[in-house]
């Protein structure tokens, strides 16, 4: 008996196969399933090999922008019609050796996942050119030091998106101006979300503000037991935490004067009794910035020196790859 699959169904059986995972993987390692998954299904007909190939570079992994010199000869449909997103690894010196990732006709491209181990941002913009209208989101991972600067480069790079997700190691403290781990006093929520645009480090907001169809900013971070910051979790929007190092809290805090400006300031507003120099520095949201979603996880690593240390070992896996 001749038995008919509609190819529709056939094709959502093998995109179900293959969905990834979007947060369990290990740093810079790729998270698709083996093409033996799908390999026997891809020999059986033409038509089901063509399914196969579509939906396996429906997400495509790259471990260095000379691999797309490959793909300009080879299965165009890659870049035509197949791949929707774009999983990268930033090298350290591979990135200071001047090739960046040319995405020219990506045609239906509309996420990239970029893997960044170390300093990627090269001439103040991250390593991707020619970057198609169709991008939506873009996903980092892995950020050491995310210093305004590299915001500064997200919005150079990519000035259209609506989506922006980041994985951090530290955040921008914008009392002290340096990045800091983040210590929490437990119990911490694991989500903390702010509406109407705020809940960014001032900083990270302003170098922000020039996208206009901004929508969403995703940032997830570990935390370790701390002193001062305490996340009320019937309340963990009350003091607007947006980055600040417990030491500054610890000190600053103190002084409720400075704390009810400060909140002020976070809110995009500057009391009429301040010294000048607070005005200098307010919070300005993206135009069409709607959700802030700050994501925790509690991490073992308690110092800095330790964290350093995890870091440097992973920069050598990637530098012996
Ligand atoms: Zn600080």
């Amino acid at each position: 008996m001749f038995l008919f699959f509609p190819l529709e169904l056939v094709h959502e059986i093998i995109a179900w196969l293959l969905i990834t995972p979007t947060s369990a993987e290990q740093a810079g390692t790729n998270p698709k399933p083996k093409w033996s998954l799908i390999a026997s299904f891809s020999s059986a007909s033409k038509t089901y090999r063509t399914l196969a190939l579509e939906a396996w570079f429906r997400v495509l992994f790259l471990r260095s922008p000379q691999d797309l010199l490959f793909l300009k000869e080879n299965l165009q449909e890659i870049r035509s019609s197949w791949t929707r997103e774009l999983h990268c690894i930033a090298n350290y010196h591979r990135q200071l050796d001047g090739h960046p990732w040319d995405l020219a006709g990506f045609c239906r491209l509309q996420t990239i996942r970029l893997h960044c181990s170390s300093i990627v941002v090269v001439k103040e913009r991250l390593p991707f050119i020619n970057i198609p209208p169709s991008v939506m989101e873009v996903d980092l991972r892995d950020l050491t030091w995310p210093s305004p600067f590299v915001f500064q480069a997200i919005t150079a790079t990519f000035p259209d998106l609506r989506t922006l997700r980041l994985s951090q190691r530290r955040v921008w403290c914008g009392l002290c101006h340096t990045c800091s781990t983040v210590k929490f006093v437990e119990p911490v929520p694991s989500k903390l979300v702010y509406k109407e645009g705020f809940g960014l480090p001032i900083h990270y907001a302003r170098a922000l503000a020039p996208m206009r169809y901004l929508h969403t900013v995703r940032i997830t971070i570990p935390y370790t037991n701390g002193t001062s910051i305490r996340l009320n979790p019937d309340d963990p929007a009350k003091d607007m935490w947006s980055g600040e190092c417990e030491d500054c809290v610890r000190i600053m805090y103190a002084d409720a004067d400075f704390l009810e400006r400060w909140i002020a300031r976070k809110g995009g507003t500057f009391l009429s009794n301040l010294p000048g120099k607070d005005a200098e520095r307010l919070y300005i949201k993206p135009p069409a910035l709607e959700t802030v979603e700050w994501t925790f996880w509690r991490s073992e690593i308690d110092d800095d020196e330790e964290l350093e240390e995890e870091e440097d070992l992973a920069l050598a896996d990637y530098d012996e790859e």
